[in-house]
């Protein structure tokens, strides 16, 4: 599978030095001295080392986060933090084909894909997020108060950041993800302790470069790559962070949760999903296709969101079943810096033996594979795309995330009972719906338990549309204006006439 593809210029320079910690605008070792190393994850061979921070990195990089926060950051007036905040995504875009291929090497990901969703999308949440920096404002409020007949009052409210913020992201979209949590956070006036997920941590250090050259003065955003248990863990705990931002796995989103009530700092959390994507006998077939496949097959399936549970209706089954099918079999997998490559290696050793253990805990539980089911031999950690039929409501694949590029297609034939279907899961994060029919199309958008609800449609993902999650998928949203909340606290004035 591993192809000798040339990285440009630009990559190698990155990948041939040893990265290291950003703290406080000074870029440094960790103080243990370790480092650990980041894999190409389709040839398996070792792509760059970087500097492994651990608990007391975490308490420069929260200190100087601190300090930043009573510093000039906070006295900048919401223009010049706006226009900041674009500049950042200015210099994505000039650096987007860097961007891309890191994003590629170190995630396994198409690079064309990278540089057509990941970069423009993480450029976009700047720019959107800059515009609402000069927005934040409060309200001026005429209160009622029964104890104090006659007293007149001016009362208003503002809204402050909520100061030194955690962040811990994922390796799905590391540069996004990061931009989904950095973009507010600067745009609210808040600091930042960023720790990206060790499997891909190359493309926040790069952004960590260009916002320093964007002129986010120093301290405001510090960069810890290390592993989750120690730097993640000491980050969610620490005494002085105000609150903790996640996006990962639900298993880990609990012990943030716990870990976090320590000082009861605030939590948002992002976490998995397995949702449902709907197709009607009344669709537009040939469209529910290829949104089916695309809802699964983007991003070898790493995606939170992705629609893992098809539910189509009976005399359409065998149709869509085998229209995903042949998407699932034609699909290119190779190197991400083949251009001809359409999907790429999984992450890591670890999540190719995550998802080929739920292709077996298929097989033995009578899932039936159209498409794909097994590991691709040789270098790199690739998967097939993969189809599986015969799976009832009780089996594990309908039940867990795998996280990867499998689905499970199930017939339903009772229309009423489809909501509760839909919703027979721990997660509720997404969901897409496939008709002609309008009202029925609403209707089932209401009813569904999700944050997002696509109608012939899926994966649209947008700066200004809030994205996150019910049940176990999640506290809070993130992006849109709702977003913001997440990093404000709001504060009420109250002035006695
Ligand atoms: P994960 O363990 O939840 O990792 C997400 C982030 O949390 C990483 O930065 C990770 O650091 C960090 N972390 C891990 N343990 C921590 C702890 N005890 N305290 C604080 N931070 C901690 O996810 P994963 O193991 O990489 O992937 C496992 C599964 O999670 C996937 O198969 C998928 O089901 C799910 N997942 C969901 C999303 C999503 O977007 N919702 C994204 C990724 C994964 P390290 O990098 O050092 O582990
Ligand atoms: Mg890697």
């Amino acid at each position: 599978m591993a192809v000798a593809v040339p990285m440009a210029e630009a990559t190698r320079r990155f990948t041939s030095e040893p990265r290291k910690l950003l703290i406080g605008g000074e870029w440094r070792a960790a103080l243990s001295g370790k480092t650990f190393e980041t894999y190409d994850p389709a040839t398996g061979a070792v792509l760059a080392t970087v500097a492994e921070g651990d608990a007391q990195d975490i308490d420069l990089a929260v200190a100087a986060a601190r300090r930043a926060l009573d510093g000039p950051w906070g006295r900048l007036n919401p223009s010049e933090r706006g226009r900041i905040v674009h500049r950042i995504g200015d210099l994505i875009m000039e650096h987007a084909d860097e961007l891309a291929e890191l994003e590629s090497l170190d995630n396994g990901k198409p690079k064309a894909v990278a540089a057509a969703a990941d970069i423009p999308l993480a450029a976009d949440l700047f720019w959107y997020m800059a515009g609402w920096a000069t927005k934040l404002n409060g309200g001026t409020i005429n209160p009622s108060v029964p104890y104090m007949p006659g007293a007149e009052f001016h009362a208003y409210t503002l809204r402050e950041p909520v100061g030194v913020v955690g962040q811990i992201i994922p390796w799905n979209f590391p540069l996004l993800m990061a931009a989904w949590k950095l973009g507010p956070a600067l745009t609210t006036g808040c600091t930042v302790v960023l720790k990206p997920a060790e499997q891909t941590p190359l493309s926040a250090l790069r952004l960590a470069e260009l916002m320093l050259e964007a002129g986010v003065p120093d301290g405001v955003v510090n960069v810890v790559p290390g592993y989750g248990e120690t730097a993640g863990a000491a980050l969610a705990a620490h005494p002085d962070v105000d609150k903790v931002a996640f996006t990962g796995s639900t298993e880990v989103g609990k012990l943030i949760a716990q870990t976090a009530t320590g000082n009861l700092k605030r939590v948002s959390l992002e976490l998995g999903g397995k949702s449902p994507n709907i197709v009607f006998s009344d669709a537009d077939v040939d469209a529910a296709i290829a949104g089916a496949a695309q809802g699964i097959f983007f991003n070898q399936g790493e995606v939170c969101s992705a629609g893992s549970r098809l539910y189509v209706q009976e005399d359409q089954f065998d149709r869509v079943v085998e229209g995903i099918s042949t998407a699932a079999s034609n699909i290119k997998v190779g190197h991400g810096l083949d251009p001809s490559t359409e999907m790429g290696p999984l992450v890591s050793q670890e999540q190719f033996d995550r998802v080929t253990r739920y292709l077996s805990i298929g097989e033995q539980e009578g899932n039936r594979a159209t498409a794909g089911g097994s590991a691709i031999e040789g270098d790199g950690w690739f998967v097939q795309p993969t189809v599986l039929v015969d799976a009832t409501a009780d089996h594990t694949i309908v039940r867990e995330e795998v996280f990867g590029p499998v689905i499970a297609a199930m017939p339903f034939s009772d229309v009423d009972d489809l909501a509760r279907q839909a919703n027979d899961s721990a997660y509720g994060l997404a969901a897409g719906v496939w008709t002609r029919d309008i009202s029925k199309a609403h209707l089932l958008a209401k009813k569904i338990k999700a944050g997002t609800v696509h109608i012939n449609s899926y994966h649209v993902f947008s700066a200004e549309l809030p994205f996150g999650g019910y049940k176990q998928s999640g506290w809070g949203r993130e992006m849109g204006e709702e977003v913001l909340n997440n990093y404000m606290e709001t504060k009420s004035v109250i002035v006695g006439l």
